[in-house]
């Protein structure tokens, strides 16, 4: 059984009903040499030289795997500059100032129906790994390596559930780009020899089933499904008990039961890289929270400037606050300790927040962190054990299940940050 917390609600999104706003002319665009599956990186430029869109102009390193870095926009690399990456570390981002001609690399070629046709699950897993597609809602899984499961998929569920507070941008991208997703799902279906996908969204949004019932009779294969409307229902167990009542054991991978899923965003990357042999270089945010004066959602260059996005937003709402600046949603996301950091592909949004300074107050062992726990932890057992520094305890406790959830520090009634030291149990695990 999977906890429902129904009072995060989605009072916070009122950007849903505002078109997406273009900003992809940034004077400059900044590109991580590394991130957080991958810790090293090689460059294949040096400063002054002229860089194309879609180039690859350098290889990050991780342990298992490596992944191109491409130019987002054609342009001259001026140098490396220290930004704060979503991960809250300060690292080097590749300057390129934009030559705002957007001269294409070679390597772009759109394909036809005919030649999309012939391609085997191994040349689209080939193509998405040039790519460089990952999990576009925050996961950042490399998603050729999904597309190298050898187990048989019978259904491909694709993630536009959006349960975060306040992020809308998946919403947007429903409304504004059907194609896009239909066509990337078909694409999705033809790789794995499978003939069933269903968009999961939540329940509420009635005029997007609408819409898509209509847009998806031409196409059997593809349904919508509607999900509850309460966090964290875009969890991958918590979506597919809803959509498909199969319940998941702890170690249990959806493809090990025949599932496969996608974001909508990362469905709308393959059918790009598929039709176009592009990677991601621009990507739908939202921009949000209290401390906005005017939330927007934009289309935006991968590697635009988080300050420049708050401008075009008015700037922030009563200066003489503190602000906490969050990349990712309110729940799951980063909080930095500054606005000079930058949209990188995993980027799903920008919430910023009034520091109202809460004062942690001690436990009173009230037990709502654990009624909270979707995947059914004790976090206060959690830190108490981290503050006991007792590893043999914390790993009896299982902090590796968690998921990053943030329920239980949200439903703390002490305000006690309580992921913090469920984060802190999870390196002590690991160890
Ligand atoms: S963040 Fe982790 S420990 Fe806390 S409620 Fe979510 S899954 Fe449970
Ligand atoms: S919710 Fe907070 S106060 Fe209540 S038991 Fe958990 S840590 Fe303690």
């Amino acid at each position: 059984m999977i906890a429902k917390v129904k009072h995060i609600v989605d009072n916070n999104k009122i950007t849903s009903i505002l078109p997406t706003q273009r900003y992809v002319d940034p004077k400059y665009v900044y590109i991580a040499t590394n991130n957080a599956r991958c810790d090293k990186s090689e460059l294949y430029i040096k400063e002054g030289d002229h860089v194309n869109c879609f180039q690859v102009i350098g290889m990050r390193y991780a342990k298992n795997f490596v992944q191109p870095i491409h130019a987002t926009v054609s342009g001259t690399f001026v140098g490396l500059e220290k930004h704060y990456h979503r991960n809250g570390k300060l690292i080097d981002f590749i300057k390129i100032e934009n030559d705002f001609k957007d001269t294409f690399d070679s390597s772009v070629k759109e394909r036809s129906k005919e030649e999309i046709e012939k391609l085997t699950k191994d040349d689209m897993t080939n193509i998405i790994k040039d790519c460089a597609l990952v999990g576009l809602g925050g996961s950042s899984f490399p998603t050729y390596i999904k597309f190298q499961t050898k187990e048989k998929i019978n259904v491909i569920l694709i993630n536009a559930i959006e349960c975060e507070p306040y992020i809308t941008s998946d919403q947007r991208i429903m409304m504004e780009s059907p194609h896009r997703i239909i066509q990337g799902i078909q694409y999705a279906l033809q790789a794995f020899d499978c003939h069933q996908a269903y968009i999961c969204i939540k329940s509420k949004y009635k005029q997007i089933k609408q819409v898509y019932d209509l847009l998806l009779k031409p196409y059997p294969e593809i349904k919508i499904k509607t999900v509850g409307n309460f966090y964290p229902q875009g969890w991958e167990k918590a979506m597919i008990k809803s959509a498909l009542n199969i319940e998941l054991n702890e170690n249990e991978l959806p493809m090990q039961k025949g599932i496969m899923n996608f974001n909508v965003s990362t469905i709308v990357g393959l059918y790009k890289a598929i039709k176009y042999n592009i990677p991601v270089v621009k990507r739908n945010i939202t921009v949000t929270g209290e401390g906005i004066m005017y939330p927007k959602n934009f289309r935006v260059r991968v590697g635009t400037p988080v300050k420049e996005l708050i401008e075009l937003c008015g700037g922030y709402s009563h200066p003489e606050l503190n602000k906490v600046i969050i990349l990712g949603g309110p729940m799951m996301g980063a909080s930095l300790p500054s606005d000079d950091c930058i949209i990188t592909k995993t980027v799903t949004s920008v919430i910023v927040l009034n520091d109202h300074q809460y004062k942690e107050e001690p436990c009173i062992r009230c037990g709502s962190c654990v009624m909270s726990c979707p995947t059914h932890l004790q976090p206060v057992m959690i830190m108490n054990a981290v503050k006991a520094k007792d590893k043999e305890r914390i790993k009896t406790l299982n902090p590796l299940r968690c998921i990053e959830c943030g329920l239980c520090t949200y439903s703390c009634t002490s305000k006690i940050h309580v992921l913090d030291y469920v984060r802190k149990a999870k390196i002590f695990a690991k160890l």
